[in-house]
C-alpha cells in the first residue's frame, strides 16, 4: 500500500491506521533497500507542504519536518547556525541536498549523519506528532544508538526546534573524509563559542560525530574552556582525556586510533575557527 497524505493530520491518521514506513526525500530510504522490494505500507510525506520551511520567532527557530538541506542553506539564519549550514553543504551532492531533509537525516540515525553534531551543539529538540499527542524531546535523548531513535512507529518528526539565545555566537563545522566530495565522514566536529565583552569564553558547545554510535557532546571540554581568553593557543591544553566520551571503532574508512587523533585535531581547529572569525 502506498499513501500520499497532503496534511499533517492526514499523515498521522494514516500512520495510526495502517502503520508503515515514512518516505521523505528517499535518499536514505531507497539506498537502504538495495535490491529488495518495499515491504509493507509506505507513507510518502513529500506532499505535506505545511511541514516544509523554517519559521523564526523571538523565542525559537523551527525547521519543518520536510525542510531540505538546500532550504537550510538558503535561509537567513543567525550566526550560530553557520555550522549547520556548513554541514548542509557537505551532505552528498547538490542533488542530494535538494531532496534530502534534515528530519530524514535525524530519523535515519546514522553515526555519520552530518546534521547531528551541529544540531547537538545548538541544543536542538525534535517535535514528534502522532494522533494521541505532540511531544518534544532533546535531540540528545532522541538518538539512542546506531540507526536507533525514540520515535514511535505512529509518530512523524514534524519539526526540529532550536531555542534562541546564542544567535551571535560563532560556530564552525569540520568534516574529515577520505576525499573532498560525496563522502561519508571519518570524523566530524561542530563547535559554537560565545564570548563575553573581554573576549573570554562565556559558553561553548562541542559535538563530535562518527566517533561513537551516536554523536557526542564533549561536556567536560566545554566546562574546561569556560572563562578562558579566546586568544591564540587557547586550545593548546585540550588533551585526549577531554575526548574520553568518544568510543571510535575501526572500520573500512579508518582505524579507531586514527579517528581519535583526527577528532582531537578537528576539535581544536573548529574551536579556533570560531574564535579566529571574530
Ligand atoms: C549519494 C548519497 C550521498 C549522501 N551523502 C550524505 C552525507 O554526506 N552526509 C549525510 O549525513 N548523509 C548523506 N546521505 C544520506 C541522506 O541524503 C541524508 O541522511 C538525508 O538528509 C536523508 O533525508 P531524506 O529526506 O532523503 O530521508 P528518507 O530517505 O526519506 O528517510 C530516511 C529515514 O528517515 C525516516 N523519516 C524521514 N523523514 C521522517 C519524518 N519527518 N518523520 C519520521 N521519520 C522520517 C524514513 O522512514 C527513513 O527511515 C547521502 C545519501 C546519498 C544517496
Amino acid at each position: 500500500m502506498y499513501f500520499r497524505p497532503r496534511t499533517l493530520n492526514e499523515t498521522i491518521e494514516t500512520l495510526s491506521r495502517h502503520g508503515g514506513q515514512i518516505l521523505s526525500g528517499g535518499t536514505d530510504f531507497f539506498p537502504a533497500l538495495g535490491d529488495r522490494p518495499v515491504l509493507g505500507p509506505v507513507v510518502d510525506i513529500s506532499g505535506v507542504s505545511e511541514l516544509r520551511g523554517i519559521d523564526i520567532n523571538d523565542k525559537e527557530i523551527r525547521i519543518g519536518g520536510l525542510t531540505t538541506w538546500t532550504e537550510v542553506l538558503r535561509a537567513p539564519l543567525p550566526r550560530c547556525f553557520d555550522a549547520l549550514k556548513a554541514a548542509a553543504r557537505e551532505v552528498g551532492s547538490i542533488q542530494i541536498q535538494n531532496r534530502g531533509t534534515v528530519a530524514g537525516n535525524l530519523c535515519n540515525a546514522s553515526p555519520a549523519a552530518d546534521g547531528v553534531p551541529p544540531l547537538l551543539a545548538l541544543d536542538a529538540e525534535v517535535e514528534l506528532a502522532s494522533q494521541s499527542a505532540v511531544r518534544r524531546l532533546p535531540l540528545s535523548q532522541f538518538l539512542v544508538g546506531n540507526r536507533k531513535t525514540l520515535r514511535r512507529a505512529d509518530e512523524v518528526l514534524s519539526a526540529v526546534i532550536v531555542t534562541r539565545g546564542l544567535d551571535h555566537a560563532r560556530s564552525a563545522f569540520l568534516k574529515l573524509g577520505s576525499r573532498r566530495y560525496l563522502v561519508i565522514s571519518i570524523v566530524m566536529v561542530a563547535a559554537i563559542v560565545d564570548l563575553d565583552g573581554e573576549g573570554r569564553v562565556k559558553q561553548t558547545r562541542v559535538a563530535v560525530g562518527s566517533c561513537s554510535a551516536v554523536a557526542q557532546r564533549l561536556v567536560e571540554l566545554e566546562r574546561h574552556l569556560v572563562g578562558r581568553m579566546a586568544e591564540r593557543g587557547f586550545t593548546d591544553r585540550i588533551s585526549p582525556e577531554h575526548l574520553s566520551a568518544l568510543a571510535p571503532i575501526g572500520d573500512v574508512r579508518a582505524t579507531a586510533d586514527y579517528r581519535r587523533d583526527a577528532a582531537l585535531t578537528l576539535v581544536k581547529r573548529a574551536l579556533e575557527a570560531c574564535v579566529g572569525a571574530r
